[in-house]
């Protein structure tokens, strides 16, 4: 392989020798970088895709010991709230390339980081300062709604879906109370395992993950309460329309059918957070979403169909959690 070599003038072969970085901005590092030397002279020389491949090691090293935030966090921040990466820099008050510079990979300074963390944890934060970017004129109207929006929107369905959903534990909600969190979190993690989630085969896995936590454990997981409609098993009161408008954790995508009904599939952005679910709890999860991943909206449907809990329940009728017992899905091999 051959470079130019500034100190022959002139393009020469060179070897590649690999040599440890102890340590970057103090701290111990220990990252493989590779070196050039000209074969003529001997001379260490710069070959700039060799030295870019160094340096995206070394900050991924770096960022990983430090905790600097990651340029995918950086994206998945600006996707949720809809903001250009120029919005998001008038937002912060940052010099105008820098979100770009950031997503493209350029370590982010210690402070602009640790900030960028902090918002990352705290969205709060964002409107706030949003609040003052706009005041400053740093960013426009336009831009301020769209987080003011966001914020509304999401509070307003939060509390809807609470105050509709929310019920003394009792038989149709397999005596576990709602947790709005929780269902997000695991509506999250099924999209994050099922290439394609429709929303009504959502409805199913729910219903599922439910009906076999209360067959072995005599407690339901999500604490939602499901009716028997034409298809299968579903959220009661259609919620599963408003659930599946949440934005934290994953996103709906509609598109229009052939005969011009829509489709509605549900997307993970990742950043489901398992903690409050027991061992059990994601057992079974996990054991439904084997069962179920592989297959079409057709054969999800009619699995649920062969239950005798949809079988029993008049149409319209809230589902019982008392046929879980009866339960087939789990107990066949093939299927
Ligand atoms: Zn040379």
């Amino acid at each position: 392989m051959k470079h130019y070599c500034p100190y022959c003038n002139s393009v020469e072969k060179y070897r590649v020798e690999k040599r440890i970085i102890e340590e970057y901005k103090g701290i111990k590092v220990d990252v493989e970088e590779k070196v050039t030397f000209c074969e003529k002279c001997g001379n260490e020389i710069i070959v700039n895709n060799i030295e870019d491949d160094n340096l995206v090691r070394l900050y991924a090293r770096y960022r990983e010991l430090q905790g600097t935030v990651s340029s995918e966090d950086i994206v998945k921040l600006r996707e949720k709230y809809n903001l250009s990466q120029r919005e998001l820099t008038g937002i912060l008050g940052w010099g105008k390339m820098t979100i770009n510079r950031y997503e493209n990979g350029s370590l982010p300074t210690k402070s602009h980081s640790d900030y960028l963390i902090d918002l990352i944890k705290d969205e709060k934060r964002l409107l706030e300062k949003a609040k003052m970017a706009y005041e400053k004129k740093q960013i426009t109207e336009k831009t301020f709604d769209k987080l003011v929006k966001n914020e509304k929107k999401d509070t307003d369905l939060r509390g809807y879906l609470e105050k509709e959903l929310v019920r003394e534990p009792n038989i149709y909600n397999g005596y576990k109370q709602f947790d709005i969190d929780k269902v997000e979190n695991l509506i999250s993690y099924i999209a994050s395992k099922v290439d394609n989630l429709y929303l009504t085969s959502l409805n199913k896995y729910l219903w599922f993950i439910d009906m076999v936590s209360f067959q072995r454990r005599a407690v339901g997981i999500t604490g939602l309460t499901y009716m028997k409609e034409q298809f299968g098993p579903v959220i009661v009161g259609a919620k599963y329309e408003e659930l599946s408008k949440l934005e934290d954790k994953y996103k709906r995508e509609d598109s229009e059918k052939n005969d011009g009904g829509l489709i509605s599939k549900i997307k993970s952005k990742g950043n489901f957070d398992l903690s409050d679910f027991t061992e059990n709890e994601m057992e079974i999860v996990d054991e439904v979403i084997e069962l179920l991943k592989d297959k079409s909206v057709k054969e999800i449907s009619d699995l649920s169909h062969k239950e005798l809990g949809w079988k029993k329940t008049e149409r319209f009728k809230r589902i019982s959690f008392e046929f879980a017992e009866e339960m087939v899905i789990n107990e066949r091999k093939n299927f």
